[in-house]
């Protein structure tokens, strides 16, 4: 069965984009931990992260490098952390995280909430910086 990531690289599913190309998508992190929160994907789908091919974990680290310098442009952070875990969802993703405090690199801290107008807020500020 498609992963939830899959329905959303087709479309099937709503995300706030803010990159694609022909290997991997990004998109806002529905349950953000700081703002910006981004999630890189291969299209491909792959569990495992360090199952994928050597090539394309190369190119997704340089394709994430791309969003994480557009990231710290555009919101204020100290830094933009990155977080793999995969536990939750069985698909390879790459957790691009602006944060202030160290604490926002923990899944298990508190999610922010934004709203479906702040989120295209929030999205639009990123690409204008792609
Ligand atoms: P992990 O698998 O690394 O533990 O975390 C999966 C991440 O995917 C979580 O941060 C969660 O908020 C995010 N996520 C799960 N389902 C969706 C969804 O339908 N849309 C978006 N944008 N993010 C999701």
């Amino acid at each position: 069965m498609a992963t939830i990531f899959t329905k959303i690289i087709k479309g099937e599913i709503p995300s706030f984009k803010i990159l694609e190309d022909d290997n991997f998508y990004a998109f806002l992190d529905i349950n953000p931990l700081a703002e910006g929160h981004t999630l890189v994907v291969p299209k491909n789908e792959v569990d495992y992260i360090f199952d994928l091919e050597d090539s394309i974990l190369a190119q997704m680290n340089v394709f994430a490098k791309k969003i994480a310098i557009a990231l710290k442009k555009s919101i204020e952070c100290n830094r933009v952390g990155i977080l793999v875990v995969g536990t939750e969802v069985p698909h390879a993703h790459i957790h691009l995280i602006p944060f202030k405090k160290e604490s926002q690199m923990s899944l298990s801290s508190p999610k922010l909430n934004f709203s479906a107008d702040e989120m295209v807020k929030i999205a639009e500020k990123i690409k204008i910086q792609l």
